[in-house]
């Protein structure tokens, strides 16, 4: 066996002596009674016994060997400022914010919603809230009030941390009247909230609830708040799916678990060693931002670059498509961590922004949050000469399923694949209707995952147990199995390739097809920048599947005759490698697609728009134009 798939076997036949191993990767307090107990599945509890903090392991265990090396590096191309804090810096950040936080009341077990943009207070206030035992819920600043509400009703906050205003592309995004309309909004009320007054809007300060951070701040310059030891078991956070299938999770996670997955991901998954730098382009507002922005990285002492702005805009406002490699260069990036969307960006402008830099430092690129299609892959690998590594997970998981592990064993990666499965994943294609296991190569399955999840996995749905087991556990048949809702097809060599959400996939007159298939054929078309796929009612077929366009070069679809042609051309390539059956009924083109803030397809609201029903919640959505634009063309053709 070859030294990979020595160490995955162990990790599943043996996993406790596995997982006691990893366990040494952090610092215990108390170190753990029992390693794993799966005695009442499908709850998995981690380290029973052991106590430990995951701001410790964050921060103040660095204080003896690094404690003037860069901790966090916080970067905004809309404010244009730049600001590094060492280890020590942080460490006394960090305390001071636990000290506001514990003036304002906040408890071991108290809750506290931090919505808020790309700010080092965004960072100190997870690790203070980790600090004392508080359960951190990070909503993504750029929710608009209802579902910060809705999240306010579920988190049920004592305390809420925000800012003045965000900022996007230059444009200031005032956060202040957007929060207090969605406590207006929701049940509960908070006790206090705090605000961060970056000077970029006036405030409403409310008498009585609303504190000022730089006020509250000077108050506590010296403060000295110890770590809390918390049982392994004890929750860290709760954050919440993306949103793209139907309503949102609030996923619930352990501490012990996840800060031993997250730094034995650091050391075989992500290669992040001391004294590097780590630059993940995610948010705060998702679990990237929570894996590897803020925890991961500083867990392995490593540098971690928090970045406010878009991926085209320079350190002096102005335009620049070369930012992030001009800030490989400045900062000495090692990894970088990114979306296929953000590169699909990137890819509309000149290469030449490419090699105005140094990137020499940069080791290897990592994407992940939706499928990587080849051309993007090859485009960014050859632009870059540094190995691009997709990984496939969810916010349930908290760290990746199927990629990679070049740091137990180098291996190649294959494009279109995120890879193979990883330790601790027991991972199973299964057939949805009988739940038979598909052990053929190419047999094309539910991608499920035998119990119990590894450590780091969500705990259960906040305050739903019930939720958690009906959701995930109870979706194939015969089987208490997890369920990632995701198709999948496996290769000679291990490698998976993921097909499409389940719900994703469409019936045309009794053939069954995922639309990620269709899109990657479409979009391999070299005038199409970007396409979704979704099914549509029709009387006859049952299904006709329909494709929304985004043409690379727009004049080329100025008119009828051209649209009709290039429409024409994408119908032609999908007949001849999928077959006819697959031909979408139309190719409409667009200059934008609905998706989420998190950059994901949103095909749900697509197609609830084509069947002329109500697109549901649309609270995840970024730019409403984008569906706009599809409502707008599907009702002058009905
Ligand atoms: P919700 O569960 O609320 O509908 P979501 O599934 O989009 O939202 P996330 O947890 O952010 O929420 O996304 C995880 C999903 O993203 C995966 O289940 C998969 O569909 C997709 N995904 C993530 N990474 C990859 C990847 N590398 N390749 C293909 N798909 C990916
Ligand atoms: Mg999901």
């Amino acid at each position: 066996m070859t030294k990979y798939a020595d160490f995955y076997r162990r990790s599943l036949d043996d996993r406790d002596a596995f997982w006691r191993e990893q366990a040494g990767l952090i610092d215990w307090n108390t170190p753990p009674r029992q390693i794993c107990d799966y005695s009442n599945p499908p709850f998995a509890r981690w380290y029973l016994g052991g106590t430990t903090n995951l701001c410790h392991n964050a921060v103040d265990r660095h204080l003896k060997d690094r404690p003037n090396q860069t901790a966090l590096i916080c970067v905004s191309t809309e404010t244009c400022t730049e600001k590094t804090y060492s280890f020590r810096e942080l460490h006394a950040e960090v305390q001071r914010t636990a000290a506001m936080l514990r003036e304002l009341g906040v408890r071991k077990g108290d809750r506290v919603l931090i919505y808020m943009p790309m700010i080092a207070q965004a960072a100190f206030t997870m690790l203070a809230c980790a600090r004392i035992g508080a359960i951190h819920s990070v909503v993504f600043g750029g929710f608009a009030s209802a579902s910060v509400a809705s999240r306010i009703d579920d988190a049920a906050p004592k305390l809420i941390v925000s800012a003045d205003a965000g900022s996007r592309g230059g444009k200031v995004v005032e956060y202040k009247p957007l929060l207090d309309e969605a406590i207006r909004l929701s049940k509960h009320k908070p006790d206090a909230v705090l605000l961060v007054d970056r000077g970029l809007s006036a405030m409403n300060v409310i008498a009585d609830r609303d504190h000022l951070w730089g006020a509250l701040r000077q108050k506590h310059l010296d403060a000295v708040v110890p770590c809390e030891w918390l049982e392994s078991n004890d929750i860290s956070y709760t954050i919440y799916t993306s949103g793209t299938t139907g309503n949102p999770k609030g996923v619930q996670r352990d501490t012990g678990g996840y800060a031993v997955a997250l730094a034995a991901s650091m050391k075989y998954i992500f290669g992040g060693k001391a004294g590097e730098t780590y630059f993940s382009t995610s948010d705060i507002g998702w679990v990237v931002g929570h894996s590897y922005i803020v925890y991961g990285p500083l867990i392995a002492g490593m540098a971690t670059i928090m970045y406010e702005g878009l991926p085209t805009r320079g350190l002096d406002g102005e335009s620049n498509p070369g930012i992030w490699w001009q800030l490989v260069e400045k900062y000495k990036i090692t990894q970088l961590f990114s979306a296929p969307t953000a590169v699909r960006v990137l890819k509309k402008h000149d290469p030449v922004y490419l090699k105005k830099y140094d990137i020499s430092s940069l080791k290897t690129l990592y994407l992940a949050g939706e499928p990587l299609d080849e051309p993007t892959a090859q485009w960014i690998s050859d632009a870059l000469g540094v190995p691009v590594i997709d990984n496939y997970w969810q916010t349930e998981t908290g760290w990746p399923i199927l990629t990679i592990a070049n740091g137990v064993e180098k291996a190649p990666s294959k494009f279109g694949s995120p890879g193979i499965a990883m330790y601790g994943y027991d991972v199973k294609l299964l057939n949805e209707s009988t739940g038979e296991e598909l052990r053929g190569v190419g047999e094309k399955g539910v991608v499920a995952i035998e119990g119990p999840l590894p450590p780091g996995c969500m705990q259960t749905v906040w305050r739903d147990d019930a939720r958690f087991v009906k959701t995930y556990w109870e979706t194939v048949p015969g089987k208490m199995v997890y369920s990632t809702f995701d198709w999948g097809i496996r290769d000679k060599d291990g490698y998976f390739f993921i097909l499409g959400r389940t719900d994703d996939v469409i019936n045309v007159a009794g053939h069954r097809l995922g639309t990620r298939e269709i899109e990657e054929t479409i979009s391999s078309h070299p005038n199409i920048a970007e396409v979704a796929v979704v099914g549509v009612a029709d009387p006859l077929k049952g299904q006709v599947a329909m494709a929304f366009a985004v043409p690379r070069d727009a004049a080329s679809v100025s008119d009828d005759r051209a649209r009709l042609q290039l429409e024409g051309e994408v119908m032609k390539l999908v007949e001849q490698r999928l077959g006819a059956i697959a031909r979408p009924a139309r190719v409409r083109f667009v200059t934008l697609l609905p998706k989420t803030r998190s950059g994901k397809l949103l095909r749900r609201a697509i197609q609830a728009v084509c069947e002329d029903r109500n697109p549901g919640d649309l609270s995840s959505m970024d730019d409403p134009s984008a569906l706009r634009q599809i409502t707008d063309l599907v009702t002058a053709n009905r």
